[in-house]
């Protein structure tokens, strides 16, 4: 059993927080939002009055926040939890944010004597609550095999990429296919439904052909396909778009840093951010649909 910090509770750590409890490891818990942290309470956390008080007697400590800032602004600096946290703790960050960003909060974890890995997350909500995320970890190997116990208590499948900062890369580029993906399986769906096809119909017929994806079988953009999909509930829930836009855009800078070409990722990004002023930056971003689809 480990003494474990969870800071963010949200779609994501809500329900990776619950399967470390479940698993017997004794967790303080912060969010910014008390009702999350009272509903980790009631799940078995003891709840933190801030991020510094939950790292008090913390073995490990995970955090899973939206993006780069809130990951610096968590660690760094004076009054940062890297400056707070016992010594000899371990850092796993699951957010996804910059591989930059990863590699700066690390370095300074270094500085402290600390271990630190990027820890970044697949498998959406569902993967969280069922307990089933694949991890894609950077950093040392030894930081890694002291996570590897906990990655297994909330995963079932765990990927060491690289050094520090790798695990963000490794994401950004699954989530660039994945942002590519969607749009053009939804893209698919409103071209057929024009056409007077049920898309339930066209959906099964493409899950099981060569156009099959994630987005056909699991996060299904069209309501009523698939009964658990957050399209079938309004796109509530699930992965946000603007979380999606934001990881087009660091996909953009790494690109940029590199020279690397990613055409279809520009265009995927440039679909997000305009599903996002069309007003649905807080829906699923399976809500990329509605740029195409007539009356969804
Ligand atoms: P979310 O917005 O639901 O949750 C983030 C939580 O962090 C919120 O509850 C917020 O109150 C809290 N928070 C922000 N700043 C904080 C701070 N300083 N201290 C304490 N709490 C703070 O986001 P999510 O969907 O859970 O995603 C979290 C991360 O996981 C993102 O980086 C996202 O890209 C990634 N991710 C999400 C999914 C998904 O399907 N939702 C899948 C894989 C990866």
């Amino acid at each position: 059993m480990s003494r474990i910090a969870f800071i963010g509770l949200g779609n994501m750590g809500g329900p990776m927080a619950a399967n470390l409890l479940k698993a017997g490891h004794s967790l303080r818990v912060f969010d910014l939002a008390p009702a999350l942290v009272a509903g980790a309470v009631v799940a078995g956390a003891h709840a933190a009055i801030d991020a510094a008080d939950a790292v008090v007697d913390a073995e490990v400590v995970i955090s899973m926040l939206p993006a780069s800032r809130h990951v610096e602004g968590l660690y760094l600096g004076d009054a940062g939890l890297l400056a707070q946290m016992p010594a000899g703790a371990l850092v796993i960050d699951c957010s996804t944010i910059a591989p930059a960003c990863a590699q700066k909060v690390a370095a300074a974890a270094t500085a402290r004597g600390l271990q630190m890995i990027d820890a970044p997350v697949s498998g959406g909500t569902a993967g969280a609550a069922a307990g089933t995320l694949t991890f894609i970890v950077g950093g040392e190997a030894s930081a890694l095999e002291r996570a590897r116990p906990l990655l297994q208590a909330m995963g079932k499948n765990i990927f060491h990429v690289g050094a520090s900062g790798a695990g963000q890369v490794a994401k950004l580029c699954n989530n660039m296919a994945l942002g590519v993906i969607m749009a053009a399986t939804g893209e698919a769906l409103a071209l057929g439904s024009a056409h007077g096809l049920d898309p339930k119909v066209l959906s099964q017929m493409m899950a099981v052909s060569t156009s099959r994806s994630w987005a056909t079988e699991v996060c299904n953009p069209w309501p009523g396909v698939l009964e658990n999909a957050p399209a079938s509930r309004g796109y509530s829930g699930g992965f946000g778009n603007d979380l999606m836009l934001k990881d087009l855009g660091l996909a953009a800078e790494a690109a940029m840093s590199t020279g690397a070409s990613i055409p279809l990722g520009e265009l995927a990004r440039n679909l997000y951010a305009m599903n996002s002023r069309a007003g649905h930056g807080g829906l699923d971003f399976s809500s990329v649909v509605k740029l195409v689809a007539k009356d969804l």
